[in-house]
């Protein structure tokens, strides 16, 4: 074994040879994959291993497509047999919502130019003559849809990274993992120490372990997982090929071939936990005991779906432990509290994702950052909110809802309320339906009297439609109260403060008290990692406001940038505590409550001051994310009910009230305002939404300089544009693909909201640059079915910003 290595993967099952078969594809050879006891000893030897193109998330899907086109690459380059069988999968649904979802799937997939169709009923019983389509409406087929062989995949990862130079070592436990002062590992094994630039965890059920080596906790439980495979079935053994896959997702089950018989597994309602406390060491090749019984339901379903089932004998259960995720996503990337240490843990589609996760990582250790922007599968989507008892309440809620699907706007109850703010209460007896925001319970409508605060989901307007209607409209035609005690606030302050900011950041930080700036902040590929807020509040004080659920996300950015001694960054997200009061009586509003001139005269859009407002010292910034006339005012979060009752109360007489964070959404599209993780991600250029601008070149130094001078005269390849679409029922939410009448793909939506104060659907789109023009007509998927829309000029709210700066 050598002792040092550019990289030691730990964890040889699936994902850890993704990843180390990707680091020498990428040009690293100098790496080393320690596996505990054989490869495959994890969730992977005993996996269904069903692969699957389509995701939910744009970037997820095309990395799913990337993952099963690799697996017959892979065999071409190893010789390595992969097992793959690729008959197809049939995908039904039963219900109108389930029509939409595979709808969206099928126009998604003609926009990434792979094949999901609808099928015939006809069609469907050709391919699959063993099923039952009686209560089916809808019927979409996924050609490359099958399964691999789990053992024949990982050993064949395994090798193509050998070729390549890697070394590999079964029976090789890691037992600690320790920094050395230069940031670099020693990761220890019972076989000697190998000293590392980068370490990463792979070590999928024993994930927890692993980084409890290097002194931090994941969010992540495992749970039992079963499936069954029968004798052979006589029908299927005469019918002479391979049948299709069924993901008959409302039935809650999934059903393929396997040798002559059928494998069928499910997720079922009554979940069970497994090694709570922790994965032990010496667990191996085991399975756990079989019960049959707790799937039954699902199992019923399947049987009358596919009747043969009925008569077949039971060749064997699989009863396995499979490690999950708060939200069931991966938990991938950099540990932003560590330096050179990566996880890649958590993985429940591991078959479907196991090529893009291993490129995604290996870009991010190789290149700084991943390519595309998968913050969905980003493991700082979790701060350290994600408690015990929160991840125990929501893995469980994953594990039983697997196959539910996930509406816009979804919101899940488990293991909440996590965290609330001191004007929680108040909130809810005004009504609030609360979302979770990196932790946190935060408004998201408020239901009028006579009306229970709770939401529906679908892929159509729902119960808060009309609500939120009301508050935006209140807003523009009185004032809003907007909770954003959820942005994400952060305090710098000392000597070098200034320097600091101005080597982070793209824009000039302002150099007067008083004075605020937006200004992006540029990621390794010159795209765009964050935008903030930046307001001077003294001499050498500095407060940055930024996207909330980014916070531990923009923390690997800040620690890129070197601070002087005397420079103290600190995050006042939990400390300070915010509301957006704004529309036309704002200005009147805060008058009644402050002596502070709010005048336009003495406040000028996009200037701060340190004002006293119902008795309590505030830190009051001239921005509105609405787009209207309006502050945002900071105080200490245990001022923040006082804060909020006064302006409720002397708000009574200009119209005001709460208004929550959907409302918000609609309020900045129909203005135009892009936002962190929707318009705004490194995957983006400045040049494609706009921000060129705010990039500062006369200054000599700032985070991504160089990467933005590479890419900054290259044509946009993609250009935001506002969209007016023809909706009656449904409006967009976020990934619908935009076509030209034609049916030629040209882009997606990135934003969609029904703008209340304008009565127009609209949409934030990224659409190829040569068709970005106004007027252009195009067609958008909402629903999966095409909608008329159009290129508009301008933003239809306050183009010119009149309603900002009056
Ligand atoms: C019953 C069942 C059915 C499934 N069906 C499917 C399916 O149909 N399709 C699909 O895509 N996915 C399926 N999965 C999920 C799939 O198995 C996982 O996504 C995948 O195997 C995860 O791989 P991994 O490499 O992350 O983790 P693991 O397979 O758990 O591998 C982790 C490896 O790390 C090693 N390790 C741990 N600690 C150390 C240490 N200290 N030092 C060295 N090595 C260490 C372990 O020995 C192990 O080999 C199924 C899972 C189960 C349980």
């Amino acid at each position: 074994m050598k002792t040092h290595a550019q990289a030691v993967v730990i964890g040889g099952g699936l994902i850890g040879c993704s990843i180390l078969y990707h680091l020498t594809k990428l040009g690293w050879s100098d790496v080393v994959l320690l596996e505990r006891n054989e490869l495959t000893s994890g969730s992977t030897w005993h996996a269904a291993a069903g692969i699957h193109g389509l995701h939910d998330h744009n970037n997820i899907s095309k990395l799913q497509y990337y993952t099963m086109q690799l697996y017959a690459e892979l065999e071409r380059e190893t010789g390595q047999g992969c097992g793959i069988f690729q008959p197809g999968a049939l995908y039904l649904a039963q219900t109108r919502d389930r029509e939409h979802q595979l709808r969206i799937q099928a126009a998604k997939a003609r926009y990434f130019q792979v094949e999901f169709h609808e099928l015939s009923r006809d069609e469907a019983e050709r391919l699959h003559p063993l099923a039952n389509f009686d209560d089916i409406r809808c019927i979409m087929y996924e050609p490359d849809g099958g399964n691999v062989d789990p053992s024949g995949v990982t050993h064949a990862y395994a090798r193509g990274a050998r070729q390549r130079g890697a070394e590999v070592h079964r029976f090789t436990p890691v037992v600690a993992t320790r920094q050395r002062q230069d940031g670099s590992w020693d990761v220890e094994t019972e076989q000697g120490s190998i000293h590392a630039d980068v370490v990463v965890n792979a070590a999928g059920l024993w994930a927890r372990e692993v980084a409890a080596m290097a002194g931090f906790e994941l969010p992540l439980m495992p749970l039992e997982h079963q499936y069954f495979v029968t004798e052979t079935i006589p029908e299927i053994e005469a019918l002479g090929k391979r049948l299709p896959l069924i993901a008959d997702r409302d039935g809650e089950y999934y059903l393929r071939q396997e040798g002559q018989g059928l494998l069928v597994g499910a997720y079922e309602k009554d979940g069970r936990y497994w090694a709570e406390q922790g994965t032990p060491m010496d667990f191996g090749h085991e399975l756990l005991n079989d019960d049959l019984e707790r799937i039954e339901e699902n199992l019923l379903r399947a049987f009358e779906r596919v009747p043969v089932l009925t008569e077949a004998g039971v060749k064997r259960v699989i009863n396995g432990p499979m490690i999950w995720s708060p939200d069931s996503s991966a938990l991938i990337g950099p540990v932003p509290e560590l330096h050179n240490y990566f996880c890649c843990c958590g993985i429940i589609p591991g078959f479907s994702q196991s090529g893009g996760l291993g490129l995604t990582l290996a870009q991010w250790i190789i290149e700084g950052e991943p390519e595309m922007d998968l913050f969905p599968w980003d493991l700082a989507r979790f701060g350290n909110w994600a408690s015990k008892p929160f991840t125990k309440a929501r893995t469980l809620d994953q594990y039983s809802h697997r196959y539910k699907i996930h509406f816009p706007y979804e919101e899940r109850e488990a293991g909440r309320p996590l965290k609330t703010r001191p004007a929680y209460e108040k909130q809810k007896q005004l009504g609030a339906v609360f979302g979770l925001s990196y932790g946190y319970e935060h408004p998201l409508w408020y239901a009028p009297e006579g009306m229970e605060p709770v939401e529906t989901y679908g892929f159509e307007r729902q119960n808060w439609f009309e609500p939120v209607a009301a508050e935006c409209r209140a807003l523009r035609e009185a004032v809003g109260i907007i909770d954003v005690s959820n942005f994400a606030k952060y305090r710098i302050r000392g000597e070098g403060s200034a320097d600091y900011l101005d080597r982070l950041v793209a824009n000039h930080v302002p150099a007067e008290t008083g004075r605020s700036c937006l200004t992006p902040l540029i990621g390794l590929r010159g795209g765009i990692a964050g935008d903030f807020t930046i307001t001077k509040l003294g001499e050498e004080d500095f407060l940055m406001i930024g996207s909330g659920i980014a916070e531990r996300y923009h923390q690997r950015y800040f620690n890129m940038v070197e601070k002087v001694e005397t420079v103290s960054f600190e995050s006042f997200t939990e400390a300070w505590a915010g509301f957006n009061v704004a529309g036309p009586n704002a200005r009147d509003l805060l008058g009644k409550l402050t002596d502070t001139d709010m005048s336009n005269d003495a406040f000028k859009f996009m200037r701060s001051r340190k004002i006293h407002i119902a008795g309590i010292d505030a830190v009051a910034i001239r921005v509105s994310f609405s787009g209207d006339l309006g502050w945002e005012i900071y105080v200490p979060v245990e001022r923040q009910l006082e804060l909020y009752e006064a302006l409720l109360e002397t708000g009574k007489d200009f119209g005001a009230r709460p208004v929550g964070g959907r409302a918000l959404l609609s309020l900045r599209v129909e203005k135009g305002y892009g936002s962190w993780s929707r318009e705004y991600s490194p995957e983006y250029w400045p040049q494609e939404v706009g921000m060129e601008r705010l990039i500062k070149l006369d200054k000599p130094e700032f985070l991504g300089r160089d990467a933005y001078l590479a890419i900054k005269d290259k044509p946009p390849r993609e250009k935001l544009v506002m969209v007016r679409i023809e909706a009656t029922n449904a409006d967009a939410s976020g990934g619908e693909p935009v076509f030209l009448v034609d049916g030629t793909p040209v882009g997606r939506v990135s934003s969609g909201a029904y703008g209340h104060s304008v009565k127009q659907s609209l949409a934030l789109c990224f659409v190829k640059t040569e068709h970005a023009l106004t007027d252009t007509k195009l067609e958008i998927a909402v629903l999966g079915r095409p909608h008329a829309a159009v290129i508009l000029e301008n933003a239809p709210f306050d183009a010119r910003g009149e309603r900002l700066r009056a």
